[in-house]
């Protein structure tokens, strides 16, 4: 795992041990009393989450009748997930039992991150409008860093892409490239099914796309299962510790883009792109150089186990922003962190929105501007940022225009910008 826990694993003597419970006591202590600096990010996190609740500049007043004498109290945190998976790739749960899975945990924004679709960001929208959750729609896109020397092997890379409620501008365009990598993915998963028949542990094509379920393509996770399924293995651990890590014996490449045009297209399409993972790779630092140069925005730094400060100190070292998430499956067990268990700082939460939203509103004002003078509900349901894959009944049981703009507008992020001029005009455009 991570370098630190193997620090902490040799830190015992009782010194020491006296020391760093002082530490954690004063971090605890520090942690009691936000900055004025959190403070404000809390109340810039809380109206971007629920932008339909009332501002909350007085809240720091209820309860303890503390007022301006403790301006720095608590605010209640609110818990962000920004990596999870749903059965449209390799998880347990459907997009909507994910979702009432989150709501359970107390997450109160919740990023599907399936990989390389966007297939579920729509289910779990509906869904969430019953949990008042909020949904970023996200997609975790396979990739590879360009080998250095020609020898090198490729490594694999996984690059997190974060969009606006309304999805990716130029849908199409990121559709064709994730089409293409999942195409990739049942190549892989045969090849992968080969090299384990000559391993003397034959599994059917069959099993893994029963497993993946319709219309899903296979992954690694899916073949695991099929090998415990067959009793090959005990668990999905010993799979991939024996045979399916990277460049293991049944381990087998996909047809991945490499990352550094994954990062471009995001960008392109209106995204924030974050790397997943980093500790995942054997050279973390040149890959981040080099995503970084392509325009990447952030990378994971927080798990469920803390902070990585390697990869804090690599973040500030390239001006990204950090984030973390728990990557949860639906794993049952123990195997996996929780839903929501990691605990990002209200600041880092602040930067990625504080960066995002921008990206995100010059998207929806893309998606807007593809909108022709007298839109008609097809017009609609391309341009809209999922393709055609919103609910389309929503838009085609109401008059297009108006109706379709006020969806949109319930969807927008602040009222400052649901009042921002650009849609004012288009408005007018549409009524
Ligand atoms: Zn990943
Ligand atoms: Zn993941």
């Amino acid at each position: 795992m991570g370098e630190e826990d193997r620090v902490d694993a040799h830190e015992s003597s009782p010194e020491e041990a006296t020391k760093k419970k002082k530490r954690r006591r004063r971090r605890r202590r520090r942690r009691r009393r936000n900055t004025a600096e959190e403070i404000l990010a809390a109340r810039f996190v809380r109206r971007w989450a629920f932008p339909g609740a009332p501002s909350g500049d007085d809240e720091e007043g209820e309860g303890e009748g503390e007022g301006i004498a403790s301006p720095l109290r608590r605010e209640r945190r609110v818990v962000f997930e920004l990596h999870a998976h749903s059965t449209c790739s390799d998880g347990f749960l459907s997009p909507s039992a994910l979702v009432e899975r989150a709501h359970r945990s107390g997450v109160k924004v919740l990023a599907l991150t399936d990989h390389d679709t966007m297939a579920g960001v729509a289910e779990a929208m509906e869904a969430a409008r019953k949990f008042d959750i909020r949904i970023i729609p996200g997609v975790e896109i396979s990739a590879v860093c360009s080998p250095r020397e020609e020898a090198e092997a490729a490594e694999p890379v996984h690059i997190l892409a974060y969009y606006g409620s309304w999805g990716p501008a130029k849908f199409e365009e990121l559709e064709e490239l994730l089409a293409n990598i999942r195409n990739g993915r049942y190549l892989r998963a045969k090849e992968m099914l080969l090299k384990l028949s000559k391993l003397k542990m034959p599994l059917k094509f069959e099993q893994i796309s029963n497993i993946a379920g319709i219309g899903v393509a296979p992954g690694r996770l899916h073949v695991a299962r099929a090998m415990v399924e067959a009793g090959y293995v005990e668990n999905l651990k010993q799979a991939f510790s024996r045979y399916l890590y990277d460049g293991g014996p049944a381990y087998a490449t996909g047809s991945e883009p490499v990352a550094e045009a994954v990062v471009q297209l995001v960008s392109r399409t209106g995204g924030v792109a974050a790397l997943a993972h980093p500790w995942a790779l054997k050279n973390p630092e040149a890959a981040i150089k080099n995503l970084k140069a392509a325009g990447l925005h952030g990378i994971e730094v927080y798990r469920s186990d803390g902070k990585l400060s390697a990869f804090s100190d690599l973040a500030d070292a390239y001006d990204l922003v950090k984030i973390g998430g728990s990557d949860y499956h639906g794993r049952r067990g123990n195997e996996e962190p929780d839903l929501g268990s990691v605990d990002l700082p209200v600041l880092a939460v602040f930067e990625f929105l504080k960066l995002g939203r921008p990206i995100w509103c010059n998207a929806l004002k893309e998606i807007l501007s593809t909108f022709p003078e007298e839109p008609s509900c097809t017009d609609m349901e391309k341009n809209f940022g999922f393709g055609n894959q919103l609910d389309l009944e929503v838009f085609s049981s109401m008059s297009c225009g108006k109706d379709s703009l006020d969806l949109c507008r319930s969807l927008w992020p602040t009222i400052e910008e649901k009042e921002a001029s650009e849609l004012e005009v288009i408005k007018m455009k549409l009524s």
